[in-house]
């Protein structure tokens, strides 16, 4: 039997699934098949899994014996920085190409509880690097409303995989932009939730005062059902949250839009429009909105481009060429060190181990990544404030949509992409990608999206607000 997945969406699957209309399987091997089909072109899993079936079949017995979770028998993507005992994993790095993770992660360990299954590992920028999965060490992933274009990143294989009808739901991560950057440039929903509310354990770390796993969907609802799948506190992670019942606002329907950082150079003039339209819609739905002032949103960019590097340089140390993956001999214990990271990492890896070394060292420290941890503590205290006035804060997911392959050279033009997106990764904040629609770019209809950023733990508002927005 062939499914419809144009249609489906994991609620919906999971409805099926218990009417007994496909099996895990049937659902299974369709994916399988439109992977057959797309994924030479596309490169979106580096790797399909070998037991897929298998895994599919165990959901088949689960479901005929009675049981049903929301993730039972639901065909998911993962991004290739998240451990799966048994399987490879390689961050999109030849550091670690024939590496085997030894453990399963926390969110994988959660849904093997609820019998999900999993299709593959898919492709994403070297050790989450990026901005458009071009940092791959296996090759782009391309964007498939316009395979000319990137896909956005770094999780940029997980994004597609859910615009190509290639997984139901995927997991991504997100550092300062990375689940929700590419989820905007291809159509999708994408959620970073907040800071500690989903286990690190088992994630290849970036940033680890960042880092956060999430959900890219094709809707809310699947948001929200991935989510409450994977969250809670891990004692493999001390900073999970231990009490998850923060002060919930009360929803009078405000919202907040930093105009000081939305009106400035370099954000496009279509995307500019589509985000008009889309205040204008969320006012037309009795939301009201307001300018709000937070007077250093805008060294957002400086304050992650310090504390990110300095963070990922400490993390990457242990690639050494002893513990994990690729050894490179040398004459010495030096060399090794020297061969092995200076083939196995790539060129946007080494510039960000060679700043964060720098920012780190007895010399600079103070000036740069002290002053850095001062403002992230006058960004958050901002933060704070403007949420004593609104329950959200607003703003376009990206200042541009997807770029053409190759188009950016220069590596801090794509991190200008960030813009928006890095602000929640410094506070902690959760924060939702939601397609707002799309702008034509030499007549191909590129899709765009905004952002909401809500309160520490009020993810449910984000759920609440995107729904009436998208009309879900
Ligand atoms: N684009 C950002 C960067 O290059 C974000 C990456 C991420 O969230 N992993 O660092």
């Amino acid at each position: 039997m062939k499914v419809d997945l144009d249609s489906l969406t994991i609620a919906k699957a999971r409805k099926m699934l218990d009417e007994k209309k496909f099996s895990a399987v049937e659902l299974a091997q369709s994916y399988l098949d439109e992977i057959e089909k797309k994924n030479k072109e596309l490169n979106v899993y580096l790797e399909v899994f070998g037991d897929v079936l298998e895994q599919a079949k165990a959901a088949d017995k689960l479901i005929s014996d009675g049981e049903s979770y929301p993730l039972l028998g639901i065909p998911l993507a993962i991004k290739d920085n998240i451990l799966l005992q048994g399987k490879k994993v390689s961050a999109a790095s030849k550091i670690l190409e024939n590496y085997v993770a030894t453990y399963d992660a926390t969110v994988i360990e959660k849904l093997k509880k609820q019998g999900a299954v999993f299709l593959g590992r898919t492709n994403c920028d070297e050790f989450a690097m990026g901005g458009s999965t071009e940092n791959s060490a296996f090759g782009p992933t391309r964007n498939s409303n316009d395979p000319s274009r990137v896909a956005g990143g770094s999780s940029g294989g997980s994004a597609v995989a859910i615009s190509a009808n290639l997984a139901l739901g995927a997991l991504g991560s997100d550092t300062g932009g990375s689940i929700r950057e590419p989820a905007s440039f291809c159509g999708i929903v994408g959620l970073k939730p907040t800071y500690g509310r989903v286990s690190r354990n088992g994630l290849i770390a970036m940033g680890s005062s960042l880092d956060c796993i999430g959900p890219m969907t094709k809707t809310i609802e699947d948001a929200e059902i991935i989510l409450n799948a994977i969250s809670g506190e891990d004692k493999e992670d001390s900073t999970t949250i231990t009490d998850l019942t923060y002060p919930k606002h009360k929803s009078n329907k405000s919202i907040g839009i930093p105009w000081n950082l939305i009106n400035q150079d370099g954000v496009d003039q279509k995307v500019k429009e589509n985000f008009k339209e889309s205040v204008k819609k969320l006012e037309s739905l009795g939301y009201k909105t307001k300018d709000i002032s937070l007077p250093n949103i805008g060294l957002g960019l400086a304050i992650y481009y310090i504390i990110m590097p300095a963070e990922a340089s400490s993390n990457l140390a242990r690639f050494d060429g002893v513990k994990y993956g690729l050894h490179v001999d040398g004459k010495d214990l030096l060399e090794d060190y020297l061969k092995t990271r200076g083939t196995g990492f790539g060129p946007e890896v080494r510039r960000r181990i060679l700043l964060g070394t720098y920012v780190l060292s007895s010399g600079y420290y103070d000036a740069y990544y002290g002053k850095a941890q001062t403002a992230r503590s006058i960004l958050r205290k901002e933060f704070d404030d403007a949420f004593k006035q609104v329950d959200f804060v607003l703003t376009p997911t990206a200042p541009v949509p997807a770029w053409k392959i190759g188009e950016k050279s220069d590596p801090l033009s794509i991190y200008l992409a960030d813009v928006f997106t890095i602000t929640a990764n410094i506070v902690g904040l959760p924060a939702i990608s939601v397609p707002s629609g799309t702008m034509e770019v030499l007549k191909k209809n590129l899709p765009l999206g905004i952002q909401f950023m809500a309160p520490h733990g009020n993810e449910e508002l984000l759920f609440e607000v995107s729904k009436k927005f998208l009309q879900e």
